[in-house]
């Protein structure tokens, strides 16, 4: 699971990455290049940084919804696939994720 997010620089352009969960409103960072701090908000002015906190935020929903799947497994309950001869003919179980 992917859980870095690319980031380009406002001053050089250069791309580089960094944790989903670290890019929140209030973060700050220098870039690796030219090592300017740049600040990450929601409200940014700039594009890229808007564009990263939303990926970021994307890329977070993503990963607590694997972890959930892994937590659900981890407590067992396979009860899903007992009678599943019988009531899956229509076959679209998996139809629905988005
Ligand atoms: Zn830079």
């Amino acid at each position: 699971m992917e859980d870095s997010v690319q980031i380009r620089c406002t001053r050089c352009k250069n791309v580089f990455r960094d944790r989903a969960k670290r890019l929140q409103n209030g973060y700050s960072r220098q870039c690796p290049s030219c090592e300017i701090v740049l600040f990450f908000d929601e409200d940014s002015h700039d594009s890229n940084i808007k564009r990263a906190m939303r990926t970021a935020r994307r890329v977070r929903n993503e990963l607590r919804d694997s972890e959930g799947v892994i937590t659900r497994r981890a407590a067992g309950a396979p009860r899903q696939y007992g009678g599943r001869s019988a009531s899956n003919a229509r076959g679209n179980e998996e139809a629905d994720d988005d």
